[in-house]
């Protein structure tokens, strides 16, 4: 759990301690952000990626982050436990290749417009180069549907288990783009054989620089957790 975006110091280091608190295992905040617009917030880069690891020292939480490009590896190396490559980025061959070549483990978000094999693909990219720790994560995909951001594909969880050996995450923060979508969606994900959850959590989500909508306040992410452990519990799965 954690905030689309660090907005600062004080900012994540206060989700972090919800976070913590709220029985999470790993604090997410972006630093460099994808955004669709320029004039967007871009996030904070190596500055967000500091205070991020000020919130890990904080409360012991391990800390994901987005890596845009091949330049910054080094400071993703040094500094963040698990690297998440985003949708956008899912088929950016080059830099999938250069994230085989170091031993962090990876979490690989499917494409907006990516079938699963595609998926698996960019998967065997990091893994053929030599580092074999990936997590896959489904985030939604593009359909028809408008409504909401985007169409959670749970059935991308069987599938993947079928062909695969990798552990595969559900974010329905992105995948539905409204917060009261996030906790069934979520539910049904660990339901249906997930092996984790990535949420987005604000402590004021009016004001968020980024993806306020689809943003938990903590006190909904400490509810929803308790409540997935009991689904968790049902279909064998232990959740830390
Ligand atoms: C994110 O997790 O912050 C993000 C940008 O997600 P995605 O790449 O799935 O859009
Ligand atoms: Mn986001």
């Amino acid at each position: 759990g954690g905030p689309c975006s660090v907005e600062g110091k004080e900012q994540i280091c206060e989700i972090a301690e919800e976070v913590k608190q709220a029985g999470g295992c790993m604090l997410r905040g972006g630093a460099y952000k994808p955004r669709t617009s320029p004039y967007a917030f871009q996030g904070l880069g190596t500055e967000g990626i500091l205070d991020m690891v000020e919130a890990r020292k904080r409360t012991g939480l391990p800390i994901v982050s987005e890596i845009m490009s091949a330049d910054k590896i080094d400071e993703f190396v040094e500094y963040v436990d698990l690297i998440q490559v985003g949708a956008r980025n899912m088929q950016n061959f080059d830099l999938l290749k250069a994230l085989g070549k170091i031993n962090k483990p990876i979490l690989l978000k499917r494409g907006l417009s990516n079938t699963i094999e595609e998926w698996i693909m960019s998967a065997e990219y990091i893994m053929a180069n030599g580092n074999p720790n990936v997590i896959l994560c489904e985030r939604g995909i593009r359909t028809f549907e408008s409504y909401t951001r985007n169409t959670l594909d749970l059935q991308a969880i069987p599938v993947i288990k079928r062909l695969t050996h990798l552990p595969i995450i559900i974010d329905p923060s992105h995948a539905g783009g409204k917060w009261w979508l996030v906790e069934p969606m979520a539910k049904a994900a660990v339901a249906a054989g997930c092996d984790g959850l990535m949420i987005e959590v604000h402590n004021d989500p009016e004001h968020a620089l980024c993806d306020g909508p689809q943003s938990l306040k903590p006190k909904k992410y400490t509810e929803l957790l308790r409540q997935v452990k009991g689904i968790g519990e049902i279909v064998g799965k232990h959740v830390q």
